[in-house]
């Protein structure tokens, strides 16, 4: 197998750092067979101004992946701290001087059945990732007929791989009915969150989102705009929230590692506010870039320099 795109990367796995190519996941193992494995997306940004680069919370991404282990009953935890070091001595190696996407997974290894719970393994990718055009264009999202996993039958605030096949679904069908994203509707026929983001609106000057109850993953960046709001006078509700609230928003957006802070501009084909980025959500897009990039004073201890 081979990929020029990523050549020349550096990969950590199983406590040694390796040529990508050289990190392989056995055919028998409980992770191919069953999908059991826990994963994380970091992202890194990097300050061309300051010749740095940031790892965004990556202490409470990796208390996630400990806690995903244990909630999948993993029988052995990898701990966040090794995580944690290791993630910060593979960004040095790699020395991009772009931003990057991290992804750290600790899987089920050896040859068991699907009720196995050790040994684990576990690895960490690098790869160099920007922010793309979505977020500042905004996005159509379409509510999807797919409904979102729901804690009676798979750990939705787990970052579990194998809940990644019910998203993807709903982001296959989005893409085929021509939007960009899409929203997912839990076993309660609440709105629960997108296919790998959480979502918010603003209705009425309150940004609202669903509550943790609501079968959807525990975001760091929901969380770190849930700060960043109040900050700005803001107020925010977590609570149940009713597809309908949405045609009614004046602005929304999702957010989320990969997805950042992405505007909304229409919810099945019903704009929201005008139609495009809404004032608050860019000014919170601005608030989080200058978090993320180490451009505002980083009194949180959110960032771990490079
Ligand atoms: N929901 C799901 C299902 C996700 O995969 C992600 C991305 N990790 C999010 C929400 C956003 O979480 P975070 O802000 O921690 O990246």
């Amino acid at each position: 197998m081979s990929d020029d795109k990523y050549k020349d990367l550096i990969v950590y796995f199983n406590g040694e750092f390796v040529p990508w190519y050289e990190a392989n996941v056995h055919i028998f193992s409980p992770a191919v067979k069953y999908g059991a494995s826990v994963f994380e997306g970091i992202r890194s940004y990097y300050n061309e101004e300051q010749g740095k680069a940031y790892l965004f919370r990556l202490k409470e991404h990796m208390e996630r992946i400990e806690f995903s282990q244990r909630v999948m009953r993993f029988a052995e935890i990898a701990p966040a701290g090794p995580l944690c070091e290791a993630t910060i001595e593979l960004m040095r190696r790699n020395n991009f001087k772009i931003s990057a996407h991290i992804r750290p997974t600790v899987y089920l290894d050896g040859a068991g059945e699907s009720s196995a719970r050790s040994p684990i393994g576990q690895f960490i990718t690098a790869v160099p990732r920007g922010t793309p055009e979505k977020v500042k264009k905004g996005v159509r999202a379409q509510v999807s007929s797919w409904e979102r996993i729901s804690d009676r039958c798979m750990p939705a605030r787990a970052k579990a791989n194998a809940n990644y096949n019910n998203s993807r679904y709903a982001g296959i069908q989005a893409s085929i009915d021509g939007y960009d994203a899409a929203i997912m509707l839990n076993s309660r026929g609440k709105v629960s969150e997108g296919q790998g983001m959480c979502i918010f609106m603003i209705r009425n000057g309150v940004a609202v989102t669903p509550s943790v109850t609501n079968d959807v993953l525990e975001s760091i960046t929901r969380d770190t705009v849930i700060v960043l709001l109040k900050e700005m006078g803001i107020e925010v509700q977590e609570r149940d929230v009713d597809r309908s609230e949405f045609y009614d928003a004046s602005e929304a957006f999702f957010c989320g590692t990969g997805w950042e802070v992405t505007p909304i501009n229409d919810i099945d084909g019903s704009p929201i506010g005008d139609g495009k980025p809404g004032d608050l959500t860019k000014k919170l897009q601005k608030a989080y870039f200058d978090v993320v990039t180490g451009v505002t004073e980083d009194t949180r201890g959110w960032l771990t320099e490079v």
